[in-house]
């Protein structure tokens, strides 16, 4: 199976790494709570899963298997970035519970370690690491999503202070957040994108409401954020002023994958996938046929697996330079083809499950507690969220394959 293959070119040294890290997520893994525990970042709707999370992450933290790449002098621990790969589909494949500050992790943390001042990187990096402090982002407005650069929240200089106003949407996390990566207007004579600023916002500032938003599939998991009045201090600017635009496309290009970001542990949960939903076809049945015995499920089963496969070819590519036309070219699809396959497995999830699917969480007769049903609502979500499917299509087609702007 792919798990081995995975292994056998590995090299001595990551093998021990991983055996040893195998061992130490066996002992530490927390056990089951009993409520319900959100399958990713994008899900975690009470304080109890939060601090759940939190306490989960920071261990991982503490024990050195996150910010393995990152420098020491700022909480990191300044160690090569493959063993941080290996760590995230060890995770995946001990179903451990999910990261809880991926926005920290994953857009600010990043987009801060390139653009930020050495203040700002010593102040916030280690803390995001932690989970000490969450974050949030800021960028989409109801009048700005696909369009971004039409935000108009509106920052401007008041003295020693930068005050905020303006509307956001769709704010993961903005229940828990104690900052946000915020995407404002600062200058509203010059040009659309250049007339944007970058900044660290603190959400408990006074004139900061959260306000949740609910779901098609219940849960409250996102927010509007409306920001009346807030002061923030000079140095919560990141990047110069006016250059927003550009430190906005480091953490799109760090949150779409396109710099080696979501790659890491993409083909191990779609691995951990195709077992699941195998394991789900032999355990239902329609009448009296199991569902894996049925042909059209075991098609279905078997095309997917094979996609599966191709990814693992795919990313293997993204990590050689020679094989690319374009350097973009096959990080950049990573998020397209990545969020629409696991979209398409869901979906067989429910095929599997047939009438059953029917069942919400709240049905005693709910397959696994309707854990399949409350994925695939979710599943919807990384197909739209960070740049929908269809403007990843456009940027594909006109960056890298030279296409004429639609
Ligand atoms: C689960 C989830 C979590 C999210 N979390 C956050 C968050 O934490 N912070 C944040 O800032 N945002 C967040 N978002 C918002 C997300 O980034 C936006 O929803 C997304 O960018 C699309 O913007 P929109 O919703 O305004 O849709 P629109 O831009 O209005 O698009 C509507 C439809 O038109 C299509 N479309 C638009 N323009 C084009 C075009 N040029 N060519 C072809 N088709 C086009 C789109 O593909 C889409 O199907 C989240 C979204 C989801 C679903």
């Amino acid at each position: 199976m792919i798990p081995e293959t995975v292994e056998r070119e590995e090299s001595a040294e990551e093998i021990a790494y991983r055996k040893d890290l195998a061992r130490w997520i066996s002992t530490h893994l927390p056990d089951k709570p009993s409520f319900h525990l959100p399958q990713s970042f994008l899900e975690v709707e009470s304080t109890e899963q939060c601090e759940f999370l939190r306490a989960w992450q920071a261990e991982l933290y503490a024990a050195g298997y996150l910010g393995i790449d990152v420098p020491r002098a700022y909480g990191g621990h300044e160690g090569e970035s493959w063993k941080q790969r290996i760590v995230a589909q060890e995770l995946i494949r001990a179903g451990a519970p999910t990261l809880l500050n991926v926005v920290g992790l994953r857009m600010a943390m990043p987009t801060i370690l390139t653009h930020g001042t050495e203040e700002q990187k010593q102040r916030y990096v280690q803390k995001i690491l932690s989970a000490e402090e969450i974050w949030c982002q800021g960028f989409s407005e109801p009048n700005a999503g696909s369009d971004l650069a039409s935000v108009q929240t509106f920052v401007k200089r008041d003295g020693d202070a930068w005050i905020a106003n303006g509307h956001k949407i769709w704010t993961t996390l903005g229940q828990f957040a104690d900052f946000m990566i915020l995407l404002a207007r600062t200058d509203k004579d010059a040009s659309k994108h250049g007339g944007l600023s970058y900044f660290l916002m603190p959400m408990k500032a006074p004139g900061v409401d959260v306000r949740p938003l609910v779901k098609m599939t219940r849960e409250a998991t996102f927010n509007q954020v409306h920001i009346e009045d807030v002061a923030m201090p000079l140095d919560a600017l990141l990047g110069q002023l006016g250059h927003g635009w550009q430190v906005a496309m480091t953490t799109l290009m760090f949150e779409r994958g396109a710099a080696g970001g979501s790659e890491r542990d993409l083909h191990a949960a779609f691995e951990e996938m195709i077992a699941r939903l195998t394991d789900l076809a032999k355990r239902t049945r329609r009448g009296r046929t199991r569902r894996i015995d049925d042909p059209l499920i075991r098609d279905a089963l078997a095309a997917l697996a094979t996609e599966v496969e191709a990814i693992r070819h795919h990313i293997t590519r993204a990590r050689i330079p020679q094989l690319l036309d374009h350097p973009m070219a096959i990080p950049l699809m990573g998020k397209l083809m990545g969020s629409e396959l696991m979209m398409r497995l869901h979906r067989l999830g429910q095929d599997i499950l047939g009438p059953s699917a029917t069942q919400w969480m709240d049905s005693p007769a709910a397959v696994d507690g309707g854990t399949w049903q409350l994925a695939f609502g979710n599943a919807y979500g990384p197909i739209i969220g960070g740049g929908t499917s269809e403007i990843q299509k456009n940027i594909v087609g006109e960056r890298v394959l030279g296409l004429a702007k639609g």
